[in-house]
C-alpha cells in the first residue's frame, strides 16, 4: 500500500529534496515493523562469524528501550583478524588487485541494485535501532546511500594520473593506487549513510576495509555486509565489525598494519584517533568530527522561509546532525517576530512512533544522548537563556525529547559552544554583517554555515566570510554525493563526497623514466 503524500513528507520538515523529486519519490512502501534480523554477527572474509571472545551485546530499540536482539562483540582479536583478511584481499595479484576497474565498478552498481532491492527492510532497520522516522531514513538516508554508491561505482574507471613535463629527458607520469588496508569508524546518527560515505570512495579506488559500526546501531549496516557478498566482492575486501569504540574501534586506530583511519563522529575521540594514528605507524588519517554551525537571518529574508529551514537546519534527524545548524543567528529588526514563529513551529513539530509518518520526530539514540541533551537544556536555563518552548522528555517510555526554543541566548553559555546533538534551538541576536561573521566563525568548529537573504551580495559576502567546509544559501542541508563534504578546523580533516573524496583513498606516484638521446 502507498501512503506517503508529498505533502505529508514536505511537512515532515524533509527538506533537502525539490518538490518534483519527491513526487517521483512518493511511492513508499509500507515498513516493516518487526523485521527478522538475519545478521548479527562480524563480517569477516564474506562469512558472518562469532567473536573470538565469543562475547555478545544488546542493541536497542530508542522508542521503547527495549532489546532487538543481541550482536556479536568484536575486540582487538577479530580485528586483527579482519586486517588480515584485509591485507591478503589486498595482495599484489589478488583478484581484488588485477580487477579491470570497470568491473570493480560493475559489483558497485550491483551492491547498489540490492539495496535498492531490499530497501524497505533497511529503512525499516534504521528506524527500529535509530529511532529516525521511516518516512526520512526510506527518503534521505536509503535514497543518498544508494546514489553514493552510484556516484563512486562511476569513478572507479576514471581515476587518472598525469604526465608532467619535468626538467631533463625524462618521462614523468602519475599513478593514483590505492593506499592498501583503510580502518574506517562510524556513527550512529545516519549509519547506512556514514557506511556509504566511507566505502563508496575507498572502493571505487580499490582499497580494502576493515570498518567498525557505532555500537547503538549495527543492524541495517549487517545487512549490507551480506550485500556485499551478495553483489560478489572478493572476501576480505570489505569486513564489518560490530563493537565498542575504546576496544575495537582503537585496536583499528592503534593497528601497525593499518595504513589508513577514517573516523566520523565526536572531536573528542577524533583526536584519540589522531593520537593512535601518530604513536603507531603514523597512518593517514581523515576526520569527520563535529559543528556548531551558524545558520544567519537577515531582515530581507523571506520569514515564513526562514523559519523553516532554520528550523529543519536544527531539528533534521532529532539535532542529530553534525551540521546542525545549532547557532540561529537573526538579525535585530526581525528577531522578535522571528522567535515567536519559530517557537510555533516547533511546538507543532510532532514527536513520536517513528514508524509512524504523522511523526517528524522519533527518539535520541540511546539514554546516554538523552541525559546529555537534558544536561544542557538544564545549562541553558541556569545561565539565563529564556526558553520558549519544551525542555523535557516527551513520552514515559524510550528516549523522546520535546522540541525545545532558547532566545537571549549569548555567545559564552554552554548551549552556544557545546555540540548538543538534539532537539534544541538557540537563537541569537545580531546587528550587522561583520558582527555576523566574526561571531559565526568563533567556535573551535567550522563544519557548516547557513545564510538566508534575498540580497545577492549580502550571501556572497556571508559565504566568503563564514568558515566552514558547507555554506549553504536559502537552503539548508543539502547533501550530495557529488559535493565535498568536511569541516575546518576541529571539525575534521579531508573531505567525504566528490572528487576530492578520492584523494583521501589514494596514494599519488610519480613514475620517472629516462629518455634515451641516441638510438645506438
Ligand atoms: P563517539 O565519537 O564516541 O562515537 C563515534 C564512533 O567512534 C563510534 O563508532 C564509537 O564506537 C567510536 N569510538 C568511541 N570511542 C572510541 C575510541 N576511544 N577509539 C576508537 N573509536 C571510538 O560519539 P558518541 O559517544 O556516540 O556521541 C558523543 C557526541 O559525539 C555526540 O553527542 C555528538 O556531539 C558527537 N557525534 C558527532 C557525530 C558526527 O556525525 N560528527 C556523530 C556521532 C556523535
Ligand atoms: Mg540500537
Amino acid at each position: 500500500m502507498l501512503r506517503t503524500s508529498v505533502n505529508k513528507l514536505f511537512t515532515a520538515g524533509i527538506r533537502q529534496f525539490s518538490r518534483r523529486q519527491y513526487a517521483a519519490a512518493a511511492a513508499i512502501p509500507d515498513p516493516i515493523i518487526k523485521p527478522d534480523i538475519q545478521y548479527n554477527q562480524i563480517f569477516i572474509n564474506n562469512e558472518f562469524v562469532d567473536a573470538v571472545s565469543g562475547k555478545r551485546f544488546a542493541t536497542l530499540n530508542p522508542s521503547t528501550e527495549e532489546v532487538i536482539c543481541d550482536v556479536a562483540e568484536a575486540d582487538k582479536a577479530d580485528v586483527d583478524i579482519a586486517v588480515k583478511a584485509a591485507r591478503e584481499a589486498f595482495r599484489l595479484g589478488s583478484p581484488w588487485r588485477t580487477m579491470d576497474a570497470s568491473d570493480r565498478g560493475l559489483l558497485m552498481y550491483r551492491l547498489a541494485d540490492l539495496i535498492e532491492r531490499d530497501r524497505a527492510l533497511l529503512a525499516s532497520l534504521e528506524t527500529l535501532d535509530n529511532g529516525k522516522p521511516y518516512n526520512v531514513a526510506w527518503h534521505a538516508d536509503l535514497g543518498l546511500t544508494i546514489k553514493c554508491i552510484r556516484y563512486f561505482a562511476g569513478w572507479t574507471d576514471k581515476i587518472e594520473g598525469k604526465t608532467i613535463p619535468i626538467d631533463g629527458n625524462f618521462f614523468c607520469y602519475t599513478r593514483h593506487e590505492p593506499i592498501g588496508v583503510c580502518g574506517q569508524i562510524i556513527p550512529w546518527n545516519f549509519p547506512l549513510l556514514m557506511q556509504a560515505w566511507k566505502l563508496g570512495p575507498s572502493l571505487a579506488t580499490g582499497n580494502c576495509m576493515v570498518m567498525k559500526l557505532a555500537e547503538q546501531t549495527p543492524l541495517s549496516a549487517l545487512h549490507i555486509a551480506s550485500l556485499i557478498k551478495e553483489a560478489g566482492f572478493p572476501p576480505g575486501v570489505v569486513n564489518i565489525l560490530p563493537g565498542y569504540g575504546p576496544t575495537a574501534g582503537m585496536a583499528i586506530a592503534e593497528h601497525p598494519d593499518v595504513d589508513k583511519v577514517a573516523f566520523t563522529g565526536s572531536t573528542e575521540v577524533g583526536k584519540l584517533i589522531q593520537q593512535a594514528a601518530g604513536r603507531t605507524n603514523l597512518k593517514n588519517v581523515t576526520l569527520e568530527l563535529g559543528g556548531k554551525s551558524p545558520h544567519v537571518i537577515l531582515s530581507d529574508a523571506d520569514i515564513e522561509d526562514a523559519v523553516e529551514t532554520s528550523h529543519t537546519a536544527l531539528f533534521f534527524n532529532h539535532g542529530q546532525c553534525c551540521t546542525a545548524g545549532s547557532r540561529t543567528f537573526v538579525e535585530e529588526s526581525i528577531y522578535d517576530k522571528f522567535v515567536e514563529a519559530a517557537t510555533e513551529r516547533a511546538k507543532k513539530r510532532t514527536v513520536g512512533n517513528p514508524f509512524d509518518s504523522s511523526n517528524e520526530q522519533g527518539p535520541q539514540v540511546d539514554e546516554e544522548q538523552f541525559t546529555k541533551i537534558l544536561g544542557l537544556i538544564e545549562s541553558g536555563k541556569k545561565e539565563g537563556a529564556k526558553m520558549n518552548c519544551g525542555g523535557g522528555k516527551a513520552h514515559d517510555r524510550g528516549y523522546f525529547i520535546q522540541p525545545t526554543v532558547f532566545s537571549d541566548v549569548q555567545d559564552n553559555m554552554r548551549i552556544a559552544q557545546e555540540e548538543i546533538f538534539g532537539p534544541v534551538q538557540q537563537i541569537l541576536k545580531f546587528k550587522n554583517l561583520d558582527e555576523v561573521i566574526e561571531r559565526g566563525n568563533n567556535s573551535m568548529y567550522g563544519l557548516a554555515a547557513g545564510v538566508m537573504t534575498q540580497d545577492i551580495d549580502k550571501a556572497l559576502y556571508l559565504a566568503q566570510g563564514l568558515r566552514g567546509g558547507t555554506v549553504w544559501v536559502n537552503t539548508y542541508d543539502v547533501f550530495t554525493a557529488q559535493a565535498a563534504f568536511g569541516g575546518f578546523k576541529q571539525s575534521g580533516i579531508g573531505r567525504e563526497n566528490g572528487q576530492y573524496a578520492l584523494n583521501c583513498y589514494t596514494e599519488p606516484k610519480s613514475v620517472i623514466v629516462r629518455i634515451p638521446q641516441k638510438n645506438s
